[in-house]
């Protein structure tokens, strides 16, 4: 497996309305890793700082003062030059999660407050590493399946699909190498951060997960021997 270069300093954009809890994200960042932050405290701040600069990942509280950070995830997504940048929602309870998740609103992946530093920081740079080792994904739109590659959602003859974050990336990931063997140990490393041996069980219950959401679309996911999946158009 090739070794992944991120970018020297990661720019950071943090979206929270709590000084405290901003604090402690800050504090992650700064002694964790080379991030260069940004600040906004609500959703009209954030675009603010959007405007200014660009940022190369997004971390997103679920609960801001002026409006819902799923809005923001949203309104992210339908612009041209935001779409594109991952984003991480921060929530208060575990059981949002859940909800959001359900909706699907194109975010990369989900923390629950309040989170460990050192979780956050693996979280943001695996985020990081995924974009890096997928490359710039285009979009697919043939026989029934769509996929928005920015934003994050799936359509199965035009009705959107829930998934989770880890779903679709899977599902991206087995796309956009379409016609060619991709094998557990190049998805553990890509989606997980692990061999396949570690990842053996989870990347089951996800491909079990994602191919029944597939429905009839799913056989166009080939098991190839032991070791791989073939995704064919
Ligand atoms: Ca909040």
């Amino acid at each position: 497996m090739e070794e992944f270069d991120l970018p020297k300093m990661t720019k950071v954009l943090i979206v929270e309305d709590e000084p405290a809890q901003m604090e402690l994200t800050k504090k992650a960042l700064v002694e964790h890793g080379a991030f260069q932050l940004a600040f906004g405290q609500n959703g009209q701040e954030a675009f603010r700082r959007l405007n200014e600069e660009v940022p190369d990942l997004i971390l997103l509280d679920l609960g801001l003062p002026d409006c819902d950070g799923l809005d923001v995830c949203r309104r992210l997504k339908e612009e041209e030059r935001f779409r594109w940048i991952p984003v991480i929602m921060l929530t208060g309870r575990s059981t949002v999660v859940d909800k959001i998740t359900g909706l699907e609103v194109g975010a990369d992946d989900y923390l629950t407050k309040p989170c460990d530093p050192g979780e956050l920081v693996a979280r943001i740079r695996a985020v990081l590493r995924r974009k890096q080792a997928l490359g710039p994904v285009t979009d697919y739109d043939k026989a029934g399946l769509k996929i928005s590659a920015d934003r994050r959602q799936v359509w199965v003859n035009g009705t959107a699909l829930a998934m989770t974050p880890k779903e679709f990336d899977l599902l991206l990931m087995l796309v956009s190498k379409r016609g060619a063997l991709v094998t557990r140990e190049e998805i553990g490393q890509v989606i997980w951060g692990k061999s396949a041996e570690e990842s053996a069980r989870t990347l089951d219950t996800h491909l079990w997960r994602l191919r029944s959401k597939l429905g009839e679309l799913a056989e166009r996911i080939e098991t190839v021997g032991k070791n791989g999946y073939r995704f064919s158009d």
